[in-house]
């Protein structure tokens, strides 16, 4: 056992990798936990769930990536509890560990609000295996379908996409992508009539962060991609094969995506900290806990007030990155006995896509740009969120292919093969 301090980090998502890579110079060990052996970028979800993109294209092996830092140790195991106290780790399956600083960055998961039925039927898109579940979901409903016409009268091929933020807005745009274009050409003898896409935001309108021009342009290139807009209305329940709304309409549809809300990762319940909204953690300006300056929260797990505009810090990966990024260089200003300094969020600018060369910006000035302009803006931005240089290369061949090609090269079915053993 080392006699250096040590700094353990929960979550190696943008925010747990951030903290660990700026920690590469301090002098003392540094131990990454997460449960899985892999880094998600999450905005490419909906690009795997709809066959763009292969799972190696949106997760990353942490060892890979921290392979080169001597004083890192990875471990792939769960969370189960902190001990603030105690200043203790405990994990599912090896001893507990110690800490002298620690950084939570957990994430956040799914929040279903209660829904009836969503937790057991909705496919949410959050983690590589949600995107994946959905991809050979939607497409074991389409060979299902091929054989047999009685699942398309029940509605089997109905897509409902629940929330009007970036996750649904993006999902629906390239669900309705994948049907118009390939799918019409995979499945010649199926109607495309006969397969909706509907988007139900329970607000007034679809992406309400953004001007009025920006919500004007989304809506018409989600009507062009046929995208069925219901707004005003939320989802009662869920069921395998019909979803409900609160107005008492069923809709016949065999999947329903959830991208409409998050809360913060289960763990914070046990921490006896005082939760902010979103069961997030709340911070001071440095990004430590009240009354731990030894423990910094960052990433989605926390609730990071802006110190210029003084409001909540949304939850996107360039928030996750910066705050991860701060922990570590905090921490290791600290242990050569210099004093801890507020974050600053550097805002690069609001962003989301809709579908091909559909997008829109908003910059902090008020400044906003849609379409292909925009597309390239959330590419250039996105691009350098990717955690190495080799990743950035394979993603421009990636998008370019796409692009260039409009294939879909990974609308194939086998995780459920493995699974199943076949
Ligand atoms: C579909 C989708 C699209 C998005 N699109 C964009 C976008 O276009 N632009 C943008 O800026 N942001 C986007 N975001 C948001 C962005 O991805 C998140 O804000 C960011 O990933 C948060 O980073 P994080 O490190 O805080 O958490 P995460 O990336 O969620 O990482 C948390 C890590 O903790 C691990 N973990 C969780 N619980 C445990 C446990 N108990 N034990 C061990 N390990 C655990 C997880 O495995 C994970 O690796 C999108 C998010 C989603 C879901």
């Amino acid at each position: 056992m080392s006699d250096r301090p040590r700094i353990v980090v929960l979550g190696g998502g943008f925010a747990g990798l951030g903290a660990a890579l700026k920690l590469e110079k301090a002098d003392a060990d540094v131990v990454l936990v997460d449960r899985h052996d892999y880094h998600t970028f999450q905005p490419l979800l909906y690009q795997l769930a709809t066959g763009l993109l292969e799972p190696n294209a949106v997760g990353h092996s942490i060892r890979d990536l921290v392979q080169d830092q001597d004083n890192v140790t990875v471990h792939k195991t769960s969370v189960t509890a902190v001990d603030l106290g105690a200043r203790e780790v405990r994990l599912a399956d090896m001893a507990p560990v110690t800490y002298d600083y620690l950084v939570i960055a957990l994430g956040a998961v799914v929040n279903f609000f209660g829904t009836e039925g969503a937790a057991e039927h909705a496919f949410p898109m959050y983690t590589l295996t949600d995107a994946v579940r959905l991809k050979e979901h939607l497409l074991e409903r389409w060979e299902t379908a091929d054989k047999d016409p009685s699942v398309i009268e029940d509605g089997g091929l109905n897509v409902v996409v629940v929330g009007g933020g970036p996750t649904g807005v993006e999902s629906a745009g390239a669900i309705a992508e994948l049907f118009r274009g390939d799918f019409a050409k995979d499945y010649r003898n199926v109607s495309q009539e006969e397969a909706r896409v509907m988007l139900v935001e329970a607000g007034p309108e679809v992406f309400s962060m953004f001007k009025p021009n920006l919500r004007a342009y989304t809506e018409e290139a989600l009507q062009k991609r046929t995208v069925e807009v219901t707004t005003g209305e939320a989802v009662a329940s869920v069921s395998p094969t019909r979803v409900t709304l609160k107005n008492g309409t069923e809709i016949p549809a065999h999947t329903l995506v959830w991208g409409a809300g998050l809360q913060g990762n289960e763990l914070v319940q046990s921490l006896g900290l005082t939760l902010e909204r979103g069961n997030r953690i709340g911070v001071g300006p440095d990004l430590t806990v009240p009354d731990h300056p030894e423990v910094y929260a960052v990433g989605d797990i926390a609730a990071i007030t802006d110190a210029r505009t003084e409001h909540p810090l949304p939850q996107l990966g360039s928030v996750a990155l910066q705050s991860g990024e701060h922990a570590g260089e905090d921490i290791a200003r600290r242990l050569r006995g210099k004093e801890p300094k507020p974050f600053k969020y550097r805002d690069k600018g609001t962003m989301a896509t809709i579908g091909r060369g559909a997008a829109v910006v908003q910059m902090l000035g008020g400044r906003t740009m849609k379409g292909f302009k925009a597309q390239v803006a959330w590419g250039t931005v996105h691009l350098a969120l990717l955690p190495t240089n080799e990743d950035r290369a394979k993603a421009i061949v990636d998008w370019a292919g796409a692009g260039l090609t409009h294939q879909r090269t990974g609308r194939i079915t086998y995780e459920s093969e493995v699974n199943a053993g076949r």
